[in-house]
């Protein structure tokens, strides 16, 4: 008989992808899955065996949109059982610079990111081609230093969309996961540009990963209609907080989509505070007051300051448009709010995706004032950091919330949402995802061990505070979270490139 690495026995195995759901021994070796069975008369050899008792056992969650790419975000990830975690929605530009920093510090996860539209527009339309390597290496931190400049919002000529196509490409070739497009940060794209950018993912058979141009039903008819006379494969971020004015109509239009056979998928993050860069278009008091939007229902992140006017929205975004800034999309102390969050997150065969932001010194903590907190690599993390806690606790919210305590879906459909169907929507065009995402021999060694009455996540957003209740944590058949406790010198994860 041969011997596995690692038994976990007595453990509630739920696979998705085969339907698989009983108490079962599950072995791994080396960087695979090597048995999964019922416990039988003989039970399989190991060097080290894990008790899994009353836990339940998952493939490891695979996040399609987490903008936390840094170690402090990875690490925090870990503890929401997140075994691959990619920055799709923004993705990279340059993309190398991204993946050279992930791979020179190391990372517990495994990580990828997308070839980023919107970082090569700014690039090309603020002429910053050749400073580009002085930006941030995290895409979401370049991107809001570049908050300040207002030509990359606008309409590009046909000499820029030509560079523009150019530099996406060029992404593309250096590792890109498909294109990330900020569509709804720049809404003087025009039609012939988003058509360029179309046609380049479909002769590279990748897809767009779209924050539509506007919320609601418009936005969301321009991508079905380019997927439907392209043919690109479209995955729109957040359904939920894109789409919560509208929630009957865009739930039908996507219903319709599958219904019609397009390639076209979603996701969204299950809490009812959005967050972004104060500086983001829709944002501007002008557009919120023809949509009659309150700006009280913006908070500024690092200071709790509730937005009292549109003059004060305005004074702020003109200070420093690179604020991080929380917004009321559905209140969730208003229980006909909450009820319609939860709709709009059980949309059917959606993917949960945190939109991870990265954390943030709070600018009352003892951390106020440090300038880049990117490269923090301490653990447990300093006190004095806030975060929107989709960064701490997005897929087990959705667990504990949607499974365990509201029952609106099962554990399985969770577990599906959090990992099955992301990994579906990536092996279309990457077929190294069809590894993951399921715990069937032979698959990816990246599980997940919790204890379904224990998780909690943490749902305060004046700390960062880890989720407690995911005892075990692999990746790549190395362990990263050991009974409740982080190893911070594991650092398994690999790049996933395109
Ligand atoms: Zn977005």
């Amino acid at each position: 008989m041969s011997t596995h690495d690692v038994l976990l026995t007595g453990g509630r195995v739920i696979d998705p992808a085969t339907g698989f759901d009983a108490v079962a021994d599950l072995a791994i070796t080396g960087g695979e899955i090597t048995y999964l069975a019922a416990p039988g008369k003989e039970t399989p050899e190991a060097e080290t065996v894990v008790d899994a008792t009353g836990k339940i056992l998952a493939p490891g969650f695979i996040d399609l949109h987490a903008h936390g790419q840094n170690l402090t975000g990875h690490r925090l990830q870990a503890f929401d059982g997140v075994t691959t975690t990619l920055e799709l929605e923004s993705g990279a530009a340059p993309i190398r610079s991204a993946l050279n920093w992930s791979a020179e510090q190391g990372r517990p996860l495994h990580y990828g990111f997308s070839a980023g539209w919107l970082h090569s527009r700014i690039l090309v339309m603020e002429e910053l081609e050749d400073k580009a390597d002085a930006l941030d290496p995290l895409p979401l931190d370049s991107w809001a230093s570049l908050q300040h400049l207002q030509s990359w919002r606008g309409e590009a000529t046909p000499e820029q969309i030509g560079r523009i196509v150019e530099l996406t490409a060029k992404q593309l070739d250096a590792g890109g996961l498909g294109i990330g497009m900020l569509l709804g940060y720049a809404p003087g794209t025009c039609a012939a540009e988003l058509q360029a950018i179309a046609e380049l993912a479909v002769q590279r058979d990748v897809p767009l990963f779209v924050h539509a141009r506007r919320g609601g039903p418009e936005g969301l008819e321009e991508l079905l209609e380019l997927s439907r006379s392209t043919g690109v494969q479209v995955h729109l971020c957040h359904f939920g907080s894109t789409n919560s004015g509208s929630l009957a109509e865009s739930t039908q239009l996507v219903l319709d989509a599958y219904a019609e056979g397009l390639p076209f998928t979603t996701e969204s993050y299950p809490f009812g505070m959005s967050s972004t860069v104060i500086g983001a278009a829709f944002l501007d008091p002008e557009v919120m007051k023809q949509t009659g939007r309150d700006p009280r229902r913006i908070i500024v992140l690092e200071t709790g300051e509730e937005i009292a006017s549109y003059e004060r929205l305005a004074e702020l975004r003109a200070e420093d448009p690179g604020t991080l800034i929380l917004g009321r999309t559905y209140d969730e102390r208003i229980p006909e709010d909450r009820a319609a969050l939860q709709q709009a997150v059980t949309l059917k065969d959606a993917a949960f995706a945190s939109d991870s932001m990265p954390v943030k010194p709070a600018s009352s903590g003892c951390m106020a004032g440090l300038e880049n907190p990117t490269d923090i690599d301490e653990w447990p993390l300093p006190e004095g950091f806030v975060v929107h806690p989709r960064a701490t606790g997005c897929f087990t919210r959705a667990i504990s919330w949607l499974a365990r305590d509201a029952q609106a879906l099962s554990l399985s459909e969770v577990i599906a949402r959090s990992s099955t169907i992301p990994a579906r929507i990536m092996s279309r065009a990457f077929p190294e995802f069809k590894r993951k995402g399921t715990l069937q021999p032979g698959s990816d060694a990246d599980l997940v061990v919790f204890d379904l009455e224990s998780l909690t996540p943490n749902e305060d957003f004046t700390r960062v505070e880890p989720t407690t209740g995911v005892d075990q944590l692999w990746v790549g058949g190395v362990q990263v979270i050991e009974d409740g406790q982080l190893k911070p010198e594991a650092k398994p994860g690999r790049a996933l490139l395109g």
